[in-house]
């Protein structure tokens, strides 16, 4: 078997470029890269993996890969790979492997449409939807793992599978992750949505926990339009920063309302009235297209590593700590984010996935730059919220887990399923996912 595509090897000029992604933490360091520009590039990698006994992992944006490659087999990337088309009279969108969030969105755009995409548009549609995909209208229409109509996969015999027709497969891929195959392609459901409501609220720390407190009352008295979450974080001081956040911890609230229906301004003047001034507010009706300016990520590639607490509730104590456990005191910098879950996030989808935990209320994530192992600082951190955690979410999992941290994903019975189904469709596990099932 020939491969086709482009194709690297560690003394090709360009090796590093492909390899690298927005995550440079203990990046890939494959033996072969294949940049893939067709789905037959992608199965031609796969058979001759599987052929020369390699171990395969594919990087999209890079956000999110947590075991890479090291010194060995072979990486497909699929960046090349994201042409989008967009069906209208069916609002759905048949989107390939590599389109991120963005390319997404403008292709819907124009047609007053928008998918269930997250809170930073360079990550990756496909690899954010086979985690589950917690989006800015999660509490509105579910998971994106629960609006994908059909999936194009390459399992690691180099077979293609229209998974959709293969109840297990289909069922395995929504919120398994890459663990099943090589996905080239899936058709996903889009909304009539045009226009958020939202934006961010930013208020200083010294005012952190009236502002979490404030918060959480708030987020049980929302309707389901009302997605959610907050953030406890420090400003870099830099001059493209307000001047009145620069250089200093901040609590800011992230605030996305589908306006259909609904007299937003009203419920957020509910928030504001409860908060008080904030130094900053960028809360306003935006278009679809511009929802990435909701939580303002940056887009700089860094190291860095997360753990995630899925949580039946926000207990105002543990509430408390955060300031004091993740605030400037803390010996790494961290980034603590809320997000508000519940809602339609609850209901099980019309064809049922893996993904677990829907009774979770809360997702708790703590987040640090570097290349170091902080896993015992973020567990402390954590620490104080364990009588309130249901599980976790893997797509705010970065960085290696345990086995048994993986399965804590899942509710216990479809992790023994998908466990099978890996040993079905993986066999000699060639697939190097970014959270294994093993
Ligand atoms: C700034 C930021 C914001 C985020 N916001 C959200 C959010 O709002 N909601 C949310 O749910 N998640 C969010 N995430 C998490 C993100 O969805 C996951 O990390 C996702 O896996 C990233 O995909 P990627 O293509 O960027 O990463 P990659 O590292 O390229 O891919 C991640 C993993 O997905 C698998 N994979 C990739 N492509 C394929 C494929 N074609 N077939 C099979 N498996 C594949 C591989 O195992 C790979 O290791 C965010 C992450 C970051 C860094």
């Amino acid at each position: 078997m020939k491969l086709t595509g482009k194709h690297w090897t560690a003394d090709t000029p360009g090796y590093d470029e492909e390899r690298l992604g927005f995550q440079r933490r203990t990046p890939h360091q494959p033996a072969h890269i294949v940049g893939a520009t067709t789905s037959e590039d992608v199965q031609r990698a796969v058979r001759y993996a599987a052929e020369h006994g390699l171990e395969i992992a594919v990087k999209a944006s890079g956000h999110g890969h947590g075991a890479p490659l090291d010194g060995g087999g072979l990486l497909i990337t699929t960046t090349r790979l994201n042409h989008v088309t967009v069906d209208p009279p069916t609002r759905t969108a048949w989107i390939q492997a590599g389109a991120t969030w963005q390319q997404v969105i403008d292709a819907t755009a124009p047609h007053g449409l928008a998918p269930l995409s997250g809170s930073f548009p360079g990550v990756t549609a496909v690899p954010y939807t086979l985690g589950g995909g917690l989006g800015l209208m999660a509490r509105r229409y579910g998971f994106a793992a629960d609006n994908v109509r059909r999936i194009e996969v390459i399992t690691a015999d180099g077979e293609l599978h229209k998974a959709e027709e293969d109840p297990d497969l289909f069922w395995a891929l929504r919120g398994g992750g890459g663990n099943f195959g090589v996905v080239t392609a899936m058709e996903i459901d889009l909304f009539p949505v045009p226009t958020l409501h939202g934006g961010s609220l930013y208020y200083d720390l010294a005012t952190t926990p009236i502002v979490l407190k404030a918060w959480r009352e708030w987020t049980q008295t929302v309707p389901d339009s009302v997605t959610s979450a907050v953030a406890v974080l420090p400003f870099p001081n830099l001059q493209q920063i307000p001047a009145n956040l620069r250089g200093k911890y901040i609590a800011q609230i992230q605030l996305s309302i589908i306006p259909d229906g609904l007299d937003a301004p009203a419920v957020v003047s509910n928030l504001r009235d409860a908060l008080g001034e904030p130094l900053v507010d960028t809360v306003g009706e935006l278009p679809f297209a511009e929802s990435g300016k909701i939580f303002d990520e940056p887009g700089r590639p860094d190291a860095f590593s997360s753990r995630n607490a899925l949580l039946s509730d926000l207990d105002p104590e543990a509430l408390a700590t955060i300031p004091e456990l993740a605030g400037p005191s803390a010996p790494v910098m961290c980034v603590v984010g809320i997000r508000h879950l519940g809602g339609a996030l609850s209901h099980k989808p019309a064809v049922e996935n893996a993904v677990g935990h829907r009774d979770a209320q809360y997702s708790l994530t703590v987040l640090s730059p570097g290349e170091d192992d902080l896993r015992a600082l973020h567990d402390s951190i954590l620490a104080p919220w364990a009588k309130d955690v249901v599980g976790r979410s893997l797509n705010f999992s970065m960085g290696p887990l345990t086995t048994g941290e993986t399965q804590a994903a899942f509710e216990p019975a479809d992790y023994e399923r998908l466990k099978w189904l890996r040993g079905v469709y993986d066999p000699s596990g060639i697939l190097r996912a970014n959270h294994p099932i093993t």
